[in-house]
């Protein structure tokens, strides 16, 4: 297995890797930077196809959660733990009291929110082992746990600030196509509905696009279907890798911009979309918001404070400044936004750096 040598290692601060035969915990803490503060990113659990995946993954998400969080103007750096397994299969209250054991270790360099794979409930298991966890129901310094709410609404104004640029009008009748109507997908299916957006939405989980369906009005179509349909908005809201040359060749909207993490295939892609008169919100710009929920609560557990929405609602109105500003950036420098974003991202990473 190749660390150093690896693709995904970008000056990475440490790498640490855990086992607990009793509960079957393999697990990776990835720490990219913690320039800003402590590293932060959540805990995601998959079955990976070998050890080389995982810790890739741990590398490439902890840097992007170093990028996400320097967006968000958070005082966080970026980290990531990956368990490796199929959720379905291997969790346990005692798989996740050994996970926590694993982040104490870490001694605060790391704090853990969940990510897929993950739930609150599974996270509430950590928290008796370690006091470096948020995303956690029914604690004083909790929202709900879930941050997929703020993740949608962050989603949802950036959709709307981007058909404001491109269209010069409301949401009022535009048509947007969603991708994926889980957790995030279905809230941003919600406030688009309620802002007079016109919906398709497509799910590999036929059941969770009709039950959103139902509620928003919205048309559903196959999976397979969703890069063909005439919207002016794209939003993916699944998996990673939905922007490819091949998706962009079928794609008709004026805009992208959804929750989903890592949405560009390949560096290409925001190239292409540039060409082709495309705006890209960039990912870890707009879906911001998940972030900024879950450091909210660090900060609760750090001041031993409840937690405090007015602060989430501040940084989530800096964070659309933010992207504002990056659009106004690749507008004026002939860029594409993706660029600007990671750009930002490193100078404020950079300027926190001690000399
Ligand atoms: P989720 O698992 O609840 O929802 C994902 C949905 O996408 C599921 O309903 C799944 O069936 C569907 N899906 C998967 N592959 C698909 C495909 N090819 N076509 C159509 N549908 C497909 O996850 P989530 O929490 O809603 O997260 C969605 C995305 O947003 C992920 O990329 C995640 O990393 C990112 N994200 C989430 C948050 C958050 O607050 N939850 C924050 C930031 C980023």
């Amino acid at each position: 297995m190749s660390l150093f040598s690896s693709p995904a290692f970008e000056g990475h601060e440490a790498v640490h890797a855990f086992s607990d035969q009793a509960s079957g915990l393999r697990a990776i803490i990835a720490i990219h930077s913690t320039a800003r503060g402590p590293a932060a990113g959540g805990c995601r659990m998959f079955a990976y196809s070998d050890d080389q995946a995982a810790l890739d993954d741990a590398l490439r998400l902890s840097r992007a959660m170093s990028h996400k969080n320097a967006v968000a103007d958070l005082d966080l750096g970026g980290g990531k733990a990956v368990i490796l397994g199929d959720p379905r299969a291997l969790k346990s209250g005692p798989l996740f009291e050994a996970f926590g054991r694993c982040v104490e270790e870490v001694g605060g360099r790391y704090w853990s929110a969940e990510d897929v794979g993950v739930s609150p409930a599974d996270l509430a298991h950590a928290r008796r082992t370690t006091r470096f966890v948020a995303g956690l129901e029914g604690h004083a310094a909790s929202s709900s746990g879930d941050p997929s709410p703020v993740t949608a609404e962050g989603v949802k104004r950036g959709i709307e600030l981007c058909v404001r640029r491109v269209l010069g009008r409301g949401l009022d009748g535009v048509t947007v196509a969603i991708q994926g109507v889980g957790h995030v997908g279905a809230y941003v299916a919600d406030k688009l509905a309620a802002a007079g957006a016109r919906l398709v939405v497509t799910d590999v989980d036929g059941e969770a696009a009709q039950v959103v369906a139902a509620r928003t009005g919205a048309v559903v179509v196959a999976p397979g279907e969703i890069f063909d349909v005439a919207a002016e908005v794209f939003a993916p809201c699944a998996m990673g890798g939905a922007i490819s040359a091949d998706t962009l060749d079928r794609l008709k909207v004026r805009i992208v911009a959804g929750g989903a993490n890592n949405q560009l295939a390949d560096a290409r892609a925001g190239a292409l979309m540039r060409q082709r008169g495309i705006l890209y919100a960039p990912d870890f710009v707009i879906n911001g918001g998940g972030i900024i929920n879950v450091a909210g609560e660090i900060r609760a557990l750090q001041r031993g404070e409840p937690f405090d929405p007015a602060w989430v609602e501040a940084k989530l109105g800096r964070l659309m400044e933010t992207l504002d500003e990056v659009l106004d950036r690749a507008e004026a420098e002939n860029r594409a936004p993706h660029e600007v974003a990671v750009a930002i991202a490193q100078a404020r990473i950079a300027a926190a750096k001690p000399t």
